[in-house]
Protein backbone atom coordinates (compact mmCIF):
# COMPACT_ATOMS: atom_id res chain seq x y z
CA UNK A 1 0.00 0.00 0.00
CA UNK A 2 1.49 3.38 -1.11
CA UNK A 3 2.36 5.79 2.17
CA UNK A 4 -0.20 8.35 1.37
CA UNK A 5 -3.30 10.66 2.24
CA UNK A 6 -6.02 10.23 0.57
CA UNK A 7 -9.90 11.66 1.58
CA UNK A 8 -12.30 9.31 1.82
CA UNK A 9 -15.20 11.96 1.38
CA UNK A 10 -14.32 12.14 -1.87
CA UNK A 11 -11.24 9.97 -2.92
CA UNK A 12 -9.19 12.71 -3.41
CA UNK A 13 -5.67 12.49 -3.11
CA UNK A 14 -4.06 14.97 -0.73
CA UNK A 15 -0.18 13.93 -0.44
CA UNK A 16 2.09 11.22 -1.19
CA UNK A 17 5.00 10.14 0.54
CA UNK A 18 8.39 8.65 -0.37
CA UNK A 19 9.07 5.30 1.79
CA UNK A 20 11.89 5.56 3.78
CA UNK A 21 14.72 2.57 2.61
CA UNK A 22 15.34 -0.01 4.82
CA UNK A 23 18.54 1.44 5.91
CA UNK A 24 17.03 4.78 6.81
CA UNK A 25 15.01 3.28 9.31
CA UNK A 26 17.43 1.34 10.25
CA UNK A 27 19.66 4.70 10.82
CA UNK A 28 16.49 5.96 12.16
CA UNK A 29 16.34 3.11 15.09
CA UNK A 30 20.37 3.69 15.58
CA UNK A 31 19.68 7.11 16.34
CA UNK A 32 16.48 6.21 18.85
CA UNK A 33 18.79 4.05 20.79
CA UNK A 34 21.91 6.09 20.72
CA UNK A 35 19.45 9.02 22.31
CA UNK A 36 17.89 6.16 24.53
CA UNK A 37 21.77 6.15 26.44
CA UNK A 38 21.07 9.52 27.74
CA UNK A 39 16.86 9.40 28.01
CA UNK A 40 17.04 6.59 30.27
CA UNK A 41 19.28 8.65 32.87
CA UNK A 42 16.38 11.19 32.93
CA UNK A 43 15.05 12.03 36.03
CA UNK A 44 10.92 11.56 36.15
CA UNK A 45 11.00 15.25 36.93
CA UNK A 46 12.37 16.40 33.62
CA UNK A 47 10.33 13.81 31.45
CA UNK A 48 6.92 14.67 33.38
CA UNK A 49 7.87 18.25 32.41
CA UNK A 50 7.94 17.66 28.57
CA UNK A 51 5.20 15.39 28.57
CA UNK A 52 3.04 18.46 29.71
CA UNK A 53 3.71 20.70 27.43
CA UNK A 54 2.97 17.19 24.90
CA UNK A 55 -0.11 17.46 26.36
CA UNK A 56 -0.28 21.53 26.24
CA UNK A 57 0.37 22.10 22.76
CA UNK A 58 -1.97 19.21 22.02
CA UNK A 59 -4.77 20.87 23.52
CA UNK A 60 -3.51 24.00 21.29
CA UNK A 61 -3.76 22.65 17.91
CA UNK A 62 -6.42 20.08 18.88
CA UNK A 63 -8.87 21.82 15.77
CA UNK A 64 -6.04 22.00 13.60
CA UNK A 65 -5.46 18.02 14.20
CA UNK A 66 -9.07 17.11 13.80
CA UNK A 67 -9.11 18.51 10.56
CA UNK A 68 -5.70 16.56 9.75
CA UNK A 69 -7.72 13.50 10.83
CA UNK A 70 -10.67 13.96 8.88
CA UNK A 71 -8.88 14.91 6.08
CA UNK A 72 -7.02 11.40 6.21
CA UNK A 73 -9.43 9.52 7.64
CA UNK A 74 -12.55 11.11 7.73
CA UNK A 75 -13.31 11.22 11.76
CA UNK A 76 -15.96 13.78 12.23
CA UNK A 77 -14.03 16.72 13.83
CA UNK A 78 -16.23 17.01 16.64
CA UNK A 79 -15.02 13.96 17.31
CA UNK A 80 -10.90 14.78 16.35
CA UNK A 81 -10.91 17.30 18.69
CA UNK A 82 -12.20 15.16 21.65
CA UNK A 83 -9.41 12.33 20.72
CA UNK A 84 -6.78 15.14 20.79
CA UNK A 85 -8.17 16.04 24.47
CA UNK A 86 -8.02 12.58 25.62
CA UNK A 87 -4.58 12.26 24.24
CA UNK A 88 -3.47 15.35 26.52
CA UNK A 89 -5.48 13.50 29.26
CA UNK A 90 -3.07 10.44 28.85
CA UNK A 91 0.27 12.68 28.51
CA UNK A 92 -0.82 14.21 32.07
CA UNK A 93 -1.85 10.78 33.60
CA UNK A 94 1.37 9.27 33.15
CA UNK A 95 3.39 12.96 33.75
CA UNK A 96 1.68 12.67 37.21
CA UNK A 97 1.75 9.08 37.57
CA UNK A 98 4.93 7.51 36.55
CA UNK A 99 6.75 8.19 39.07
CA UNK A 100 5.20 6.18 42.01
CA UNK A 101 3.83 3.29 39.59
CA UNK A 102 7.47 2.27 38.41
CA UNK A 103 8.93 3.31 42.01
CA UNK A 104 10.92 0.51 43.31
CA UNK A 105 8.93 -2.31 46.01
CA UNK A 106 11.08 -3.19 48.97
CA UNK A 107 10.65 -6.98 49.59
CA UNK A 108 11.61 -8.75 52.32
CA UNK A 109 13.88 -11.47 51.66
CA UNK A 110 17.09 -12.57 54.40
CA UNK A 111 19.08 -10.29 52.23
CA UNK A 112 19.83 -7.28 54.25
CA UNK A 113 17.67 -4.99 51.38
CA UNK A 114 16.06 -6.51 48.85
CA UNK A 115 13.62 -5.01 46.25
CA UNK A 116 11.73 -5.20 42.54
CA UNK A 117 13.02 -2.04 40.06
CA UNK A 118 11.53 -1.01 37.16
CA UNK A 119 13.69 -0.39 34.19
CA UNK A 120 13.36 0.83 30.70
CA UNK A 121 14.16 -1.87 28.31
CA UNK A 122 15.57 0.29 24.96
CA UNK A 123 14.06 0.73 21.79
CA UNK A 124 9.87 0.29 21.29
CA UNK A 125 8.92 -0.25 17.76
CA UNK A 126 5.23 0.57 17.59
CA UNK A 127 2.87 -0.43 14.76
CA UNK A 128 -0.16 1.37 14.98
CA UNK A 129 -3.89 1.42 13.05
CA UNK A 130 -5.64 4.80 11.34
CA UNK A 131 -8.78 4.31 13.17
CA UNK A 132 -7.94 6.45 16.35
CA UNK A 133 -4.98 7.98 14.21
CA UNK A 134 -3.81 10.17 17.48
CA UNK A 135 -4.59 8.42 20.42
CA UNK A 136 -3.49 4.79 19.32
CA UNK A 137 -0.11 6.05 19.51
CA UNK A 138 -0.12 8.46 22.40
CA UNK A 139 -1.64 5.69 24.62
CA UNK A 140 1.73 3.60 23.79
CA UNK A 141 4.44 6.83 23.79
CA UNK A 142 3.52 8.18 26.73
CA UNK A 143 3.99 5.73 29.01
CA UNK A 144 7.17 4.28 26.80
CA UNK A 145 8.89 7.98 26.97
CA UNK A 146 7.96 8.27 30.76
CA UNK A 147 9.19 4.69 31.77
CA UNK A 148 12.67 5.81 30.23
CA UNK A 149 12.24 3.97 26.44
CA UNK A 150 12.68 5.16 23.20
CA UNK A 151 9.82 4.79 20.26
CA UNK A 152 9.46 4.18 17.02
CA UNK A 153 6.18 4.40 15.31
CA UNK A 154 5.39 2.40 12.35
CA UNK A 155 1.85 4.08 11.80
CA UNK A 156 -0.85 2.85 9.36
CA UNK A 157 -0.18 3.65 5.69
CA UNK A 158 -2.85 6.28 5.17
CA UNK A 159 -1.67 8.46 8.24
CA UNK A 160 1.19 9.49 7.21
CA UNK A 161 0.27 13.67 7.77
CA UNK A 162 -0.91 12.44 11.71
CA UNK A 163 1.86 10.57 12.16
CA UNK A 164 4.71 13.55 11.55
CA UNK A 165 2.77 15.78 13.10
CA UNK A 166 2.89 13.39 16.28
CA UNK A 167 6.67 13.18 15.63
CA UNK A 168 6.70 17.18 15.49
CA UNK A 169 4.93 17.89 18.62
CA UNK A 170 7.35 15.45 20.44
CA UNK A 171 10.18 17.51 19.01
CA UNK A 172 8.33 20.75 19.84
CA UNK A 173 7.61 19.80 23.82
CA UNK A 174 11.78 19.66 23.67
CA UNK A 175 12.00 15.78 23.98
CA UNK A 176 15.45 15.00 22.22
CA UNK A 177 15.57 14.04 18.35
CA UNK A 178 15.62 10.07 18.90
CA UNK A 179 13.12 10.16 21.76
CA UNK A 180 10.09 9.79 19.22
CA UNK A 181 10.80 8.63 15.32
CA UNK A 182 7.78 8.51 12.85
CA UNK A 183 9.15 5.72 10.13
CA UNK A 184 7.40 5.95 6.65
CA UNK A 185 7.61 2.38 6.26
CA UNK A 186 4.95 -0.23 4.50
CA UNK A 187 4.34 -3.13 6.53
CA UNK A 188 6.74 -5.21 4.43
CA UNK A 189 9.48 -3.29 6.02
CA UNK A 190 7.95 -4.12 9.63
CA UNK A 191 10.25 -7.24 10.03
CA UNK A 192 13.46 -5.76 9.57
CA UNK A 193 12.76 -3.38 12.31
CA UNK A 194 11.48 -6.04 14.57
CA UNK A 195 14.90 -7.91 13.64
CA UNK A 196 17.46 -4.61 14.30
CA UNK A 197 19.49 -5.58 17.47
CA UNK A 198 18.71 -2.34 19.32
CA UNK A 199 14.92 -2.58 19.02
CA UNK A 200 13.92 -4.68 22.10
CA UNK A 201 10.33 -4.66 22.31
CA UNK A 202 7.18 -4.34 19.55
CA UNK A 203 3.97 -3.58 20.44
CA UNK A 204 0.53 -3.68 17.77
CA UNK A 205 -3.00 -2.18 17.57
CA UNK A 206 -4.64 -4.07 14.82
CA UNK A 207 -6.11 -6.69 13.07
CA UNK A 208 -5.79 -10.14 13.99
CA UNK A 209 -3.87 -11.54 11.12
CA UNK A 210 -1.46 -8.29 11.39
CA UNK A 211 -1.12 -9.63 15.27
CA UNK A 212 -0.37 -13.40 13.99
CA UNK A 213 2.14 -12.24 11.68
CA UNK A 214 4.13 -9.39 13.79
CA UNK A 215 4.00 -11.67 16.94
CA UNK A 216 5.65 -14.52 15.04
CA UNK A 217 8.43 -12.45 13.77
CA UNK A 218 8.93 -10.73 17.42
CA UNK A 219 8.95 -15.07 18.61
CA UNK A 220 11.84 -15.81 16.15
CA UNK A 221 13.94 -13.17 17.48
CA UNK A 222 12.38 -13.37 21.08
CA UNK A 223 11.29 -9.75 21.57
CA UNK A 224 8.43 -8.85 23.75
CA UNK A 225 5.29 -8.58 22.28
CA UNK A 226 2.26 -6.62 22.96
CA UNK A 227 -1.12 -6.92 20.90
CA UNK A 228 -4.21 -4.98 20.96
CA UNK A 229 -6.73 -6.51 17.96
CA UNK A 230 -10.21 -6.83 16.87
CA UNK A 231 -13.12 -7.08 18.94
CA UNK A 232 -17.08 -8.09 18.31
CA UNK A 233 -17.97 -6.79 21.58
CA UNK A 234 -21.64 -8.02 23.06
CA UNK A 235 -23.55 -5.58 24.43
CA UNK A 236 -26.16 -7.91 26.60
CA UNK A 237 -29.71 -6.78 27.09
CA UNK A 238 -31.57 -8.39 30.29
CA UNK A 239 -35.12 -7.72 30.76
CA UNK A 240 -35.08 -5.65 33.20
CA UNK A 241 -33.04 -3.48 31.93
CA UNK A 242 -33.45 0.74 31.20
CA UNK A 243 -34.80 0.25 27.62
CA UNK A 244 -33.78 3.70 26.26
CA UNK A 245 -30.45 3.79 28.18
CA UNK A 246 -29.87 0.42 26.25
CA UNK A 247 -30.81 1.54 23.12
CA UNK A 248 -28.50 5.08 23.14
CA UNK A 249 -25.65 3.72 24.51
CA UNK A 250 -26.04 0.57 21.93
CA UNK A 251 -26.12 3.24 18.82
CA UNK A 252 -23.43 5.60 20.10
CA UNK A 253 -21.21 2.47 20.87
CA UNK A 254 -21.60 0.88 17.22
CA UNK A 255 -21.76 4.41 15.53
CA UNK A 256 -18.61 5.87 17.38
CA UNK A 257 -15.99 6.99 14.68
CA UNK A 258 -18.31 5.28 11.91
CA UNK A 259 -18.17 1.73 13.66
CA UNK A 260 -14.27 1.61 13.17
CA UNK A 261 -13.47 1.28 16.97
CA UNK A 262 -11.81 -2.07 18.44
CA UNK A 263 -14.41 -1.62 21.45
CA UNK A 264 -17.40 -0.70 19.44
CA UNK A 265 -20.48 -2.83 20.24
CA UNK A 266 -20.89 -5.07 17.10
CA UNK A 267 -23.32 -7.95 18.81
CA UNK A 268 -26.21 -6.67 20.33
CA UNK A 269 -27.89 -9.67 22.08
CA UNK A 270 -31.34 -9.60 23.87
CA UNK A 271 -33.17 -11.96 25.72
CA UNK A 272 -36.61 -12.35 24.44
CA UNK A 273 -38.80 -10.54 26.43
CA UNK A 274 -37.59 -7.24 25.50
CA UNK A 275 -36.35 -8.07 21.71
CA UNK A 276 -39.33 -6.51 20.49
CA UNK A 277 -38.87 -3.03 22.26
CA UNK A 278 -35.31 -2.81 22.15
CA UNK A 279 -35.02 -3.20 18.53
CA UNK A 280 -37.73 -0.56 17.58
CA UNK A 281 -35.51 1.96 20.02
CA UNK A 282 -32.86 1.29 18.24
CA UNK A 283 -33.60 1.17 14.64
CA UNK A 284 -35.14 4.62 15.36
CA UNK A 285 -31.77 5.91 16.80
CA UNK A 286 -29.55 4.49 14.05
CA UNK A 287 -31.75 5.83 11.34
CA UNK A 288 -31.79 9.38 13.15
CA UNK A 289 -28.08 9.68 13.19
CA UNK A 290 -26.47 12.02 10.30
CA UNK A 291 -24.37 10.45 7.96
CA UNK A 292 -22.36 12.76 6.16
CA UNK A 293 -18.97 15.35 5.75
CA UNK A 294 -16.65 15.20 8.47
CA UNK A 295 -16.16 18.86 8.40
CA UNK A 296 -19.61 19.47 8.99
CA UNK A 297 -20.55 20.11 12.77
CA UNK A 298 -23.60 18.33 12.56
CA UNK A 299 -22.08 15.17 11.53
CA UNK A 300 -22.61 12.01 13.66
CA UNK A 301 -21.08 9.48 11.38
CA UNK A 302 -18.87 10.36 8.22
CA UNK A 303 -17.40 7.74 5.52
CA UNK A 304 -15.34 4.76 6.29
CA UNK A 305 -11.33 5.59 6.23
CA UNK A 306 -10.86 3.75 2.59
CA UNK A 307 -12.64 2.56 -0.12
CA UNK A 308 -11.12 -0.91 0.02
CA UNK A 309 -12.34 -1.56 3.85
CA UNK A 310 -15.79 -0.48 2.51
CA UNK A 311 -15.47 -3.30 -0.07
CA UNK A 312 -14.55 -5.70 2.73
CA UNK A 313 -17.52 -4.64 4.95
CA UNK A 314 -20.43 -4.88 2.44
CA UNK A 315 -19.06 -7.93 1.24
CA UNK A 316 -19.53 -9.69 4.82
CA UNK A 317 -23.08 -7.80 5.05
CA UNK A 318 -24.28 -9.64 1.74
CA UNK A 319 -22.49 -12.88 3.03
CA UNK A 320 -24.51 -12.09 6.19
CA UNK A 321 -27.73 -11.70 4.61
CA UNK A 322 -27.13 -14.65 2.45
CA UNK A 323 -27.18 -16.99 5.71
CA UNK A 324 -30.25 -15.33 6.98
CA UNK A 325 -29.74 -12.09 8.99
CA UNK A 326 -32.99 -10.04 7.76
CA UNK A 327 -31.91 -6.25 7.00
CA UNK A 328 -34.23 -3.49 9.06
CA UNK A 329 -32.08 -0.67 7.77
CA UNK A 330 -29.34 0.13 5.94
CA UNK A 331 -27.48 -2.17 3.90
CA UNK A 332 -27.21 0.02 0.71
CA UNK A 333 -24.10 1.24 -0.61
CA UNK A 334 -24.91 4.80 -1.38
CA UNK A 335 -23.51 6.43 -5.11
CA UNK A 336 -20.97 8.85 -5.09
CA UNK A 337 -17.23 8.96 -5.06
CA UNK A 338 -17.00 9.04 -0.97
CA UNK A 339 -16.37 5.46 0.88
CA UNK A 340 -19.75 5.73 2.70
CA UNK A 341 -21.61 3.34 4.39
CA UNK A 342 -25.15 3.87 6.00
CA UNK A 343 -26.25 2.68 9.21
CA UNK A 344 -27.21 -0.79 9.16
CA UNK A 345 -29.26 -3.21 11.20
CA UNK A 346 -28.88 -6.67 10.83
CA UNK A 347 -31.22 -9.49 12.43
CA UNK A 348 -31.84 -12.90 13.50
CA UNK A 349 -28.04 -13.10 13.46
CA UNK A 350 -26.66 -16.54 14.99
CA UNK A 351 -23.38 -18.56 15.39
CA UNK A 352 -22.15 -19.40 12.13
CA UNK A 353 -23.63 -15.98 10.37
CA UNK A 354 -20.24 -13.20 9.49
CA UNK A 355 -22.26 -11.05 11.61
CA UNK A 356 -21.81 -12.84 14.17
CA UNK A 357 -18.48 -14.95 13.71
CA UNK A 358 -15.97 -12.42 12.60
CA UNK A 359 -15.23 -8.34 13.32
CA UNK A 360 -17.76 -5.66 11.20
CA UNK A 361 -15.13 -2.79 11.51
CA UNK A 362 -18.00 -0.57 9.98
CA UNK A 363 -21.41 0.89 10.93
CA UNK A 364 -23.54 -2.67 10.88
CA UNK A 365 -25.30 -3.84 14.00
CA UNK A 366 -26.27 -7.30 14.56
CA UNK A 367 -29.30 -7.95 16.98
CA UNK A 368 -29.18 -11.27 18.54
CA UNK A 369 -31.89 -13.22 20.51
CA UNK A 370 -31.46 -15.00 23.63
CA UNK A 371 -33.51 -17.03 25.72
CA UNK A 372 -32.81 -16.07 28.97
CA UNK A 373 -29.78 -14.58 31.23
CA UNK A 374 -27.81 -17.48 30.70
CA UNK A 375 -28.12 -18.08 27.00
CA UNK A 376 -27.30 -14.40 27.07
CA UNK A 377 -24.06 -15.07 28.51
CA UNK A 378 -23.36 -18.43 26.31
CA UNK A 379 -24.28 -16.43 23.18
CA UNK A 380 -21.78 -13.22 24.49
CA UNK A 381 -18.83 -15.71 25.02
CA UNK A 382 -18.93 -17.65 22.10
CA UNK A 383 -17.14 -15.88 20.12
CA UNK A 384 -13.12 -15.90 18.88
CA UNK A 385 -12.93 -12.32 20.24
CA UNK A 386 -12.28 -11.48 24.09
CA UNK A 387 -11.81 -6.98 24.43
CA UNK A 388 -14.63 -5.85 25.75
CA UNK A 389 -18.59 -6.56 27.04
CA UNK A 390 -21.23 -4.71 28.71
CA UNK A 391 -24.56 -5.27 30.35
CA UNK A 392 -27.84 -3.35 30.90
CA UNK A 393 -29.76 -4.24 33.71
CA UNK A 394 -31.35 -1.98 36.62
CA UNK A 395 -30.07 -4.70 38.98
CA UNK A 396 -26.44 -3.88 39.74
CA UNK A 397 -26.12 -6.94 41.55
CA UNK A 398 -27.28 -8.90 38.55
CA UNK A 399 -25.08 -6.50 36.59
CA UNK A 400 -21.91 -7.12 38.20
CA UNK A 401 -21.98 -10.99 38.49
CA UNK A 402 -22.97 -11.23 34.69
CA UNK A 403 -19.89 -9.04 33.91
CA UNK A 404 -17.78 -11.05 35.32
CA UNK A 405 -18.51 -13.90 33.46
CA UNK A 406 -17.93 -11.90 30.34
CA UNK A 407 -14.50 -13.97 28.66
CA UNK A 408 -12.98 -10.20 27.93
CA UNK A 409 -10.29 -7.65 28.86
CA UNK A 410 -13.23 -5.17 30.32
CA UNK A 411 -16.91 -5.52 31.11
CA UNK A 412 -18.88 -2.78 31.95
CA UNK A 413 -22.20 -2.40 33.25
CA UNK A 414 -25.04 0.44 32.08
CA UNK A 415 -22.23 1.56 30.29
CA UNK A 416 -20.65 2.40 26.79
CA UNK A 417 -17.19 0.54 26.86
CA UNK A 418 -14.38 3.25 26.81
CA UNK A 419 -10.77 3.54 27.29
CA UNK A 420 -9.48 5.69 30.13
CA UNK A 421 -5.68 6.48 30.89
CA UNK A 422 -6.15 5.23 34.76
CA UNK A 423 -7.62 1.72 33.73
CA UNK A 424 -5.89 -1.23 31.65
CA UNK A 425 -7.18 -1.89 28.30
CA UNK A 426 -6.32 -4.78 26.50
CA UNK A 427 -7.97 -8.45 25.61
CA UNK A 428 -8.16 -11.69 25.95
CA UNK A 429 -8.36 -14.71 23.46
CA UNK A 430 -8.18 -13.50 19.57
CA UNK A 431 -7.87 -9.96 20.96
CA UNK A 432 -4.19 -10.21 21.79
CA UNK A 433 -2.56 -10.33 25.25
CA UNK A 434 -0.75 -7.20 27.13
CA UNK A 435 -2.07 -4.61 28.43
CA UNK A 436 -1.79 -0.67 27.49
CA UNK A 437 -2.92 2.28 29.96
CA UNK A 438 -2.68 2.55 33.98
CA UNK A 439 -0.06 1.53 35.80
CA UNK A 440 -0.25 -2.22 33.94
CA UNK A 441 0.59 -0.74 30.80
CA UNK A 442 3.44 1.07 31.64
CA UNK A 443 4.72 -1.67 32.87
CA UNK A 444 4.40 -3.65 30.25
CA UNK A 445 7.83 -2.42 28.31
CA UNK A 446 10.16 -1.87 31.73
CA UNK A 447 12.55 -4.97 32.75
CA UNK A 448 11.56 -5.83 36.17
CA UNK A 449 15.07 -6.76 38.09
CA UNK A 450 15.08 -8.19 41.23
CA UNK A 451 17.85 -6.48 43.43
CA UNK A 452 19.16 -8.06 46.49
CA UNK A 453 21.94 -6.72 48.59
CA UNK A 454 23.20 -8.36 51.37
CA UNK A 455 26.00 -6.78 54.08
CA UNK A 456 29.05 -8.43 54.28
CA UNK A 457 29.65 -10.12 57.70
CA UNK A 458 31.94 -7.92 59.91
CA UNK A 459 35.54 -7.92 59.17
CA UNK A 460 37.39 -10.13 61.71
CA UNK A 461 39.17 -7.42 64.38
CA UNK A 462 42.84 -7.80 64.14
CA UNK A 463 45.14 -7.61 67.62
CA UNK A 464 48.53 -6.86 68.27
CA UNK A 465 50.37 -9.48 69.96
P1 LIG B 1 -4.30 -3.61 10.13
O1 LIG B 1 -4.53 -3.76 8.69
O2 LIG B 1 -3.95 -4.79 10.92
O3 LIG B 1 -3.18 -2.47 10.28
C1 LIG B 1 -2.70 -2.05 11.54
C2 LIG B 1 -1.24 -1.70 11.40
O4 LIG B 1 -0.51 -2.90 11.15
C3 LIG B 1 -0.93 -0.78 10.23
O5 LIG B 1 0.14 0.04 10.58
C4 LIG B 1 -0.54 -1.75 9.12
O6 LIG B 1 0.30 -1.16 8.15
C5 LIG B 1 0.22 -2.79 9.93
N1 LIG B 1 0.22 -4.11 9.34
C6 LIG B 1 -0.78 -4.73 8.68
N2 LIG B 1 -0.40 -5.98 8.35
C7 LIG B 1 0.86 -6.15 8.79
C8 LIG B 1 1.80 -7.21 8.75
N3 LIG B 1 1.51 -8.38 8.18
N4 LIG B 1 3.01 -7.03 9.29
C9 LIG B 1 3.33 -5.87 9.88
N5 LIG B 1 2.50 -4.81 9.96
C10 LIG B 1 1.26 -4.95 9.43
O7 LIG B 1 -5.54 -3.02 10.89
P2 LIG B 1 -6.40 -1.78 10.46
O8 LIG B 1 -7.33 -2.21 9.40
O9 LIG B 1 -5.53 -0.61 10.19
O10 LIG B 1 -7.20 -1.49 11.82
C11 LIG B 1 -8.35 -2.15 12.12
C12 LIG B 1 -8.14 -3.32 13.05
O11 LIG B 1 -7.44 -2.90 14.22
C13 LIG B 1 -9.44 -3.87 13.54
O12 LIG B 1 -9.38 -5.26 13.57
C14 LIG B 1 -9.55 -3.30 14.96
O13 LIG B 1 -10.37 -4.01 15.81
C15 LIG B 1 -8.14 -3.31 15.38
N6 LIG B 1 -7.93 -2.36 16.48
C16 LIG B 1 -7.70 -2.84 17.72
C17 LIG B 1 -7.54 -1.98 18.79
C18 LIG B 1 -7.27 -2.49 20.17
O14 LIG B 1 -6.85 -1.73 21.00
N7 LIG B 1 -7.49 -3.75 20.46
C19 LIG B 1 -7.63 -0.61 18.59
C20 LIG B 1 -7.88 -0.15 17.30
C21 LIG B 1 -8.02 -1.04 16.25
P3 LIG B 1 -0.28 -0.68 6.73
O15 LIG B 1 -1.27 0.38 7.01
O16 LIG B 1 0.92 -0.19 6.03
O17 LIG B 1 -0.91 -1.90 6.12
Amino acid sequence: MAIASINPANGETVKTYREMTPQEAAAAVDEAHETWKSWRATSFAERARLMKKTSAILRGRKNELAKLMATEMGKPVKQGVAEAEKCALACDYYADNAEAILAPQAIATEATRSYVAFEPLGVVLAVMPWNFPLWQVYRFAAPALMAGNVGVLKHASNVPGAALAIESMFLEAGFPKGAFRTLLIGSAGVQGVIEHRHVRAVTLTGSTPAGRSVASQAGQVLKKSVLELGGSDPYVVLEDADLELAAQTCVNSRLINAGQSCIAAKRFVVVAPVLGEFTDRFVALMRAKKVGDPFDDATEVGPLARHDLRAGLHKQVLASIERGARVLLGAQLPPGPGAFYPPTVLAGVKPGNPAFDEELFGPVAALIEAKDEADAVRLANATTFGLGAAVFTRDLQRGERVARLFESGAAFVNSLVASDPRLPFGGIKESGYGRELGSFGIKEFVNVKSVYVKALPPAPAFGTE
